[in-house]
Order: C-alpha cells, then structure tokens, then sequence
C-alpha cells in the first residue's frame, strides 16, 4: 500500500484510526525520527511492521533539543527519500509537522524534565537536550495513541477496538540514554504504551550509521571506526570473561589524533551510573553498558555496546 503523507496532528488521529478500523487491526507502532533516514531507522519500521497492525513514522528536527542553532539549520532534510524508505518497509503512515504544528504557541512553557539522569552523560555537553528530546517524545506519543480519532460510538468502538488496541513505540538502542530516558519517562509518567528497543545497526566496517556520517570526509571516516574497535575490545573481554582493560581500550582510542574523546566509560544500563571501578581487575560479570563519545571534525558521535556475563 502506498504510505499517506500527514501533516496535522489531527490527520494523523483520524487516518491512523481509519487505518486500523480498515485492517481490522489490534495494534499499533509508532517509529519517531527526526528524518535523514538511513538503514539503522529502516530497522526500527521493519521491527514496528512486523510486530503491528498499523505503523506511523514520524519525521521532525526538534528545535527544542539543539542548543547550537548551526546544528539545527545543517540538520539535513530528505524528505522524498525518506517517504520512499518507509513505504518500502511498509508503513502506513508518515507524519512530518510544522514546527507551528508542534509548538503553535512557540517554544513551550511546561516541559518535561529529564532530571538527574538526563544530566549526565550526553546531558553533559548538550545541556537541555533531554529536556527538548522528551518534551517532543511525550507529545508524539500522545499524537500516535490508537483509535484517539474516532468518536467513542464510531463503528470501530462498538466492535470493541477503539483505544483497545495495543500499542508500541520503537527506538533505537544507539541512542542508549535517550531509550533509558523514554523508558523512565514512560514508566514514571505512565504512559500507555510499551517502548521496544531495537539493536544498533552498523555499516560493515562496523561504524554505527548516523544520520550525521554524511558530515565526515574520508580521512575523519576512517578515525571514527575507532570508536566501534574500542567497544568491540570491551565486548570481546565481556564474552571471554575476562577483566575489561577498558585503560587498553581509552588508549586505543587515544591513539587516533583525529577523535577527541568526551567520555568512555562501562555503566550500568538502566541508572548509567559507572561500574567501572568493579569490572577492571576482576572478571566483568552481570550486566552493563559500554558507551562511547567523541568529536570526529565537525561531527559528535556516539556509540554503545551493551555487555552481558
Ligand atoms: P534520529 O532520527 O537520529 O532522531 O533517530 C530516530 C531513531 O532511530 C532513534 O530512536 C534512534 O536511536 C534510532 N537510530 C538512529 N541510528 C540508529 C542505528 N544506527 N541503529 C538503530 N537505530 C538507530
């Protein structure tokens, strides 16, 4: 089925409704992305697809979450392409607004606020990022809730669907901190829906794809792999049991005088709290996280492993 292109939220309620009354549908995906989509959020719509009835994408660079206004104007924009990817994987719908649409009264007054675990980290140098991540996250979890377009007599209702349906919302696990984030917000805040996260999806030299790759030449391409290596050296010593050496594997990355490193650390998966301190002389055991960012040339790039022993 060709993808439907929406622009309101208002559209989007009321076609996604329609959608899932036409399908006769039990479920519901939502996949947000700010576009310029690359096989990483190709994953994320086949995951949603395989798993729902009807499946929304949402494409829109969040002003609230930049803090350098260059980042947000070079962001890049690729619409048409990015309708092609969808329709591929087979979403139903795309919704692109405005900003007006998302913020008709300009920026918000009242925001979601990350707290502590949006301080750290990412939250570090960007800071407000999570703030304006959730903030946008909440509302378009809100515009995808399933069956909110009908009236409650509606047929779909009276077959028992409406706002019945089940609903998930797809993230990636590159961004490690934003899905803890989303899962927390989702959890403190109960809203109704289960977020799903999906692997990371790597280029085959093993460079995770970002929508901001495009901005590295050649020369700063190839110092990022470095990043994946390091991580990799982590996960091989997790799965050999082993101590994690992460000082062999800070000096790896110190290595490539192109990459300016932010941090590096192991953590803990859900509170991102180091557990460094406990995991470099003794066999790594339990589960962590290993993240990673650094300044390639103009690019900030980010990265992560989980660990499992
Ligand atoms: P973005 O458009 O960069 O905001 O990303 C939209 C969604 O795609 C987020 O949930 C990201 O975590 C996810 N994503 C971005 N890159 C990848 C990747 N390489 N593998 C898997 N998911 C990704």
């Amino acid at each position: 089925m060709p993808i439907k292109l929406v622009t309101t939220a208002v559209e989007l309620r009321s076609e996604s409704a329609r959608l899932l009354m036409q399908k006769q549908g039990a479920s519901q995906g939502l996949v947000p992305t700010m576009g310029a989509l690359h096989e990483g959020h190709a994953q994320l719509a086949r995951t949603a697809v395989e798993q729902n009835d009807v499946v929304v994408a949402s494409i829109f660079v969040n002003p609230l979450q930049f803090g350098d206004a260059v980042d947000l104007d070079r962001y890049p924009r690729t619409l048409d392409a990015d309708l092609a990817l969808l329709e591929a994987e087979g979403v139903d719908l795309a919704f692109a607004p405005s900003v007006e649409e998302v913020y008709p009264g300009g920026e918000p007054l009242v925001r979601v606020t990350a707290g502590p675990l949006g301080d750290k980290w990412e939250g570090a140098s960007r800071p407000g990022h999570f703030d304006g991540a959730l903030t946008v996250v909440a509302k378009l979890l809100h515009y995808g809730i399933p069956g909110a377009g009908l009236p409650p007599s509606g047929a779909f209702a009276s077959s028992g669907g409406a706002g019945l349906a089940a609903y998930r919302a797809y993230f990636g696990q590159k961004d490690a901190q934003q899905l803890a984030l989303v899962r927390r917000m989702v959890a403190d805040l109960d809203f109704p829906v289960d977020i799903v996260g999906v692997p990371t999806v790597r280029s085959a030299d093993g460079l995770a794809l970002s929508s901001r790759n495009r901005f590295l030449s050649g020369e700063q391409r190839e110092a990022a792999l470095v990043l994946s290596r390091a991580l990799r050296l982590l996960e091989d010593r997790s799965n050999a049991h082993e101590p994690l050496d992460l000082e062999s594997a800070q000096d790896l990355v110190a290595s490539q005088p192109l990459v300016e490193l932010d941090y590096f650390e192991v953590v803990d998966p859900g509170t991102l709290e180091p557990l460094a301190e406990n995991c470099r002389e003794t066999p790594f055991r339990g589960e962590g996280l290993a993240i990673i960012a650094a300044k390639v040339g103009p690019v900030r790039l980010i990265d992560n492993v989980p660990l499992s022993s």
